[in-house]
């Protein structure tokens, strides 16, 4: 998780100029379709491989960005990143691992943040969705950025696929205009097209 948030953080970095104004949400969408599972995402945003932890993507593991073009008006991003717990952490025998291990996730998040001089760090209470037949729990969270001082907005989500035994983690940030539904209605996008299976 350590790393995703340092992505994040660089990410934003290279936003520093930018005035992020965010827009309407088009219509048109694209997919991707890669490593054994593919999802939706807007027309206009690049998607480009990260790799895990020095690895390459491969279908057991990887990080995706799926950003807003270089020069855009806007920034929002979303960092995808997958992978394959090992039976023996209890994967897929019933929604509380899923549920424990999200929580961790956001108190990693809430951490790494401040401790990175992200200020007045604002985490939502836990909401159900579904994304491809599974349970994904997700978060609303805003923070204000120690590089531009903008406020940003985002959630943390977490799906766990139990056909394909992989853990999906979405991590979306941007400067959206009606925070918490855009916000939301962006990792929607990319959420509830996933095919996982
Ligand atoms: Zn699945």
């Amino acid at each position: 998780m350590k790393t995703l948030i340092v992505v994040l953080s660089i990410a934003l970095l290279g936003m520093v100029t930018m005035f992020p104004l965010g827009c309407a949400r088009e219509n048109e969408a694209e997919v991707f379709s890669e490593y054994g599972f593919s999802f939706k995402y807007p027309s206009g945003f690049v998607v480009s491989d990260e790799g895990l932890e020095g690895q390459a993507n491969s279908e057991s593991s990887g990080r995706i960005l799926v950003t807003t073009e270089e020069n855009s008006t806007r920034f929002e991003m979303l960092v995808l990143t997958w992978s394959s717990p090992s039976p023996e952490e209890g994967w897929g025998t019933s929604d509380k691992v899923l549920w424990d291990h999200f929580q961790t996730t956001v108190a990693d998040c809430r951490q790494t943040w401040e401790e990175d001089g992200y200020s007045s760090v604002m985490i939502g209470g836990t909401a159900l969705e579904s994304s491809s037949g599974h349970s994904m729990l997700y978060v609303y969270y805003e923070f204000t950025s120690p590089t531009d001082s903008e406020r940003y907005q985002g959630t943390i989500g977490e799906t766990y696929c139990d056909e394909s035994g992989r853990l999906f983690e979405f991590v979306t940030c941007g400067s959206f205009v009606a925070s918490t539904t855009d916000a939301e209605l962006f990792l929607l996008v990319f959420s509830t097209s996933l095919v996982c299976h």
